[in-house]
């Protein structure tokens, strides 16, 4: 016996077969000039916590979700996300970077927000299966682009008193996304604006949740009008030291030495976690503590880094409130650490490097 769901689920995806079988050779994607930003593919899965257990995963080929108006998530601001990319190797073969990691960090999340974790088994099985799904939206190595992976929890349940939810719903889509550096690993601008906080001291800053991106929405617009690329957030307690770079770790060389903010309401990034090891590895001192805004005199290279670009060079940081301009890059060009680091990680990723701390899961036969 079908449900309707699942009848009209099979309906619509032997409909998208076709119509994928047809577009096949029509995949005309100049996958060197795409932006940061969402392309519709074949397929999403969704996976559903209901009587207090996680469902069979569900494939979809809606770019829509059935919400309640009532829901959790769209009241009280129950969403929490993950950001990871794939990318076609050097050897053909399809490597995810750090899959574990975000399954972790997510788990991590949804316990900060009063959500149900996501098991990680279960994260990983719809990682892979999502991509196998999508595998002809994976762009070609030497593209320099890479299919982003999106997974999101919400709360379901519908509530106008303030509680958590007891029913969610976890959602993976993807899309293929460009080269994040169009115009070339360049250093820009940003600010320090001590006017505004992206999180409060004891706060959600450290979970990937939505509702600290449109805590800083009103900054980075405000940083954009005046021509920066990013905000470097102060910490928001005592305004004394570095904190996040927009939605990304800021991080410095110091006379030879990485560091990078620690602080409770910093996300902590895969990125900047990855970097620190290379770091080690070449023989790097890292420094993961508490930087002054006055240091910034005295370092010779300085960055933001994530997913999205690895590591976006910083040229100059301008202080609006004292005046005060920091210049990093004294040629407007990017530093050789912050260059070699780069290039190692991007390396990795790609499989033209070894892989020898096991961040690569490979998805055979796609
Ligand atoms: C996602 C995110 C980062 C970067 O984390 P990665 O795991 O390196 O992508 C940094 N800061 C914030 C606020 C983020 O949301």
């Amino acid at each position: 016996m079908h449900s309707v769901f699942e009848v009209l689920t099979t309906n619509r995806m032997k409909h998208v077969e076709m119509n994928r079988n047809i577009m096949e050779n029509e995949l005309n994607i100049d996958w060197s000039s795409l932006p940061f930003g969402y392309m519709p593919t074949d397929y999403n899965v969704r996976c559903y916590y209901r009587d207090g257990k996680w469902g069979e995963i569900e494939v979809s080929t809606s770019e829509t979700i059935d919400l309640h108006i009532a829901a959790t998530s769209l009241h009280y601001g129950q969403e929490i996300f993950e950001g990871l990319k794939a990318f076609r190797g050097k050897d053909g073969k399809v490597r995810v970077f750090r899959m574990e990691e975000n399954a972790k960090r997510i788990a991590n999340s949804a316990r900060g927000l009063c959500m149900v974790p996501v098991p990680e088994k279960l994260f990983c099985e719809m990682v892979e299966k999502v991509i196998r799904l999508n595998a002809r939206f994976i762009p070609p190595y030497g593209s320099g682009a890479s299919l982003y992976i999106r997974p999101l929890e919400i709360g379901i349940t519908p509530s106008v008193g303030v509680r958590s939810a007891t029913e969610y719903c976890f959602i993976i889509l993807v899309t293929p996304v460009g080269p994040y550096f169009k115009t070339g690993f360049k250093p820009t601008n940003i600010c320090i604006m001590r006017q505004y906080d992206r999180v409060a001291p004891q706060g959600t800053g450290r979970f990937k949740t939505g509702g600290n991106y449109s805590a800083g929405m009103k900054s980075n617009e405000h940083a954009h009008e005046l021509g920066y690329s990013s905000v470097l957030f102060l910490d928001p307690k005592e305004k004394k030291y570095l904190d996040e770079c927009g939605p990304a770790n800021f991080f410095a060389i110091k006379n030879g030495v990485y560091i990078t903010p620690a602080s409770d309401s910093i996300l902590p990034s895969v990125t900047n976690n990855s970097i620190m090891q290379l770091c080690r590895d070449m023989g790097i001192e890292v420094q993961a503590r508490h930087i002054t805004v006055d240091e910034l005199a005295h370092v010779q290279e300085a960055g933001a880094c994530g997913t999205a670009a690895v590591i976006s060079p910083i040229n100059e940081i301008d202080d609006l409130d004292t005046g005060v301009k920091y210049k990093v890059a004294t040629d407007g060009q990017p530093g050789p650490v912050s260059t070699e680091l780069y290039h190692k990680l991007r390396a990795i990723q790609l499989g033209e490097e070894e892989d020898t701390h096991g961040w690569n899961t490979i998805i055979e036969g796609i």
